[in-house]
């Protein structure tokens, strides 16, 4: 039924950033598009839980691992068209599985403007759907023009107006239970020039290579910054920077990273983020929410 082997039994800390999680049931790759329906149908079917994962980097899985089929979107799902819509507005149709920063970049190689903020986002266009994930005040949501998404009923393309985004979140998502793929995305790009966009991602990335640490493996921003301030700040008043549980540490370069200094497993990182939550709510009077999605 698949143009791909199922891996069964397969270790998930290598499908996420962290580098961290036990084991799932079967991870299986979808390649080509019309495998997908028959795939979600099926499992559907058949009751057996599942769950979509782009490149893994916002994740944290659990030690015991998932109890069911991963899915990775692959080949056909990692292709991106220009299609001209007028004059000045561009729409790129990306797939799911594309990479979100290469296609930022090269957006800015065709002096296409709009996704400069996310030329540094390590993640897949799917997943930066599900977490409207941004940079430097922008988001995805700024400049989708619709959303195609397949689950075991149907295919749907939503238009911008129905797909209802808030801070790093994708809220329309939640009526599908995560039991829906996002397959395809039209993004509306502007016309611009080349150098100004180019200067742009360099300064994002710069700005990025200076604040974030590089040497150990982590999943970005653990926690979503509370409303006008950042939660890096507040644990970092919080004295919580450097503090380590096991193999899982606060990094010492920004407050808002847990690093996974080696060997860390879920249940350290569960502990520290435990920890600063209540040492954060004791200390500023706020309570962090996670910006990491759990599995
Ligand atoms: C070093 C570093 C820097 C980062 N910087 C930023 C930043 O500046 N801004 C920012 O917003 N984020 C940042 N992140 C977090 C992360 O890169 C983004 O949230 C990214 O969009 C996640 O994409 P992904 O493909 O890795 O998704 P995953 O981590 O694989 O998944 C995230 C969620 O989306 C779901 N999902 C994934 N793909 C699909 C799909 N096709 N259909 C349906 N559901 C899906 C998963 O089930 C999960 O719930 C950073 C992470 C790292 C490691």
């Amino acid at each position: 039924m698949l143009s791909q082997p199922v891996e069964w039994q397969c270790r998930l800390d290598r499908y996420t950033s962290f580098a961290i999680g036990g084991p799932a049931e079967a991870v299986v790759k979808v390649d080509l598009r019309h495998e997908l329906h028959p795939l979600l149908k099926y499992l559907a079917g058949e009751k057996i839980p599942w769950r979509v994962i782009g490149r893994g980097t916002n994740l944290l899985v659990r030690d015991e691992g998932f109890p069911g089929v991963i899915i990775v979107l692959g080949k056909e799902f990692a292709q991106s068209t220009e299609m001209v819509s007028d004059k000045e507005t561009i729409v790129i149709e990306a797939g799911g599985a594309c990479g979100l920063a290469k296609l930022s970049l090269r957006c800015a190689d065709n002096g296409l403007t709009g996704l400069e903020f996310a030329c540094g986002i390590p993640g897949t266009v799917g997943g930066a759907v599900i977490m409207n994930a941004g940079a430097g005040g922008r988001d995805i949501s700024t400049v989708l023009r619709s959303v195609t998404v397949v689950s075991p009923d149907k295919e749907e393309k939503i238009l911008y107006n129905d797909l209802e985004f808030s801070y790093r979140s994708w809220d329309g998502y939640a009526r599908y239970r995560r039991q829906a793929v996002v397959a395809m995305v039209e993004f509306s790009l502007q016309r611009g020039d080349v150098a100004e966009i180019k200067e742009r991602c360099r300064m994002l990335q710069e700005k990025r290579k200076a604040s974030q640490p590089h040497e150990y493996a982590n999943a970005g921003s653990f926690f979503k910054n509370p409303p006008n301030d950042s939660a890096g700040r507040l644990i970092e008043v919080s004295g919580l920077k450097g503090m380590s549980i096991g193999g899982a540490m606060v990094s010492d370069r920004h407050g808002n990273f847990l690093v996974n200094k080696g060997g860390a497993t879920a249940v350290d990182v569960l502990h520290l983020k435990k920890v600063i939550q209540e040492r954060v709510a004791k200390d500023c009077g706020v309570v962090l929410e996670p910006e990491v999605h759990f599995i």
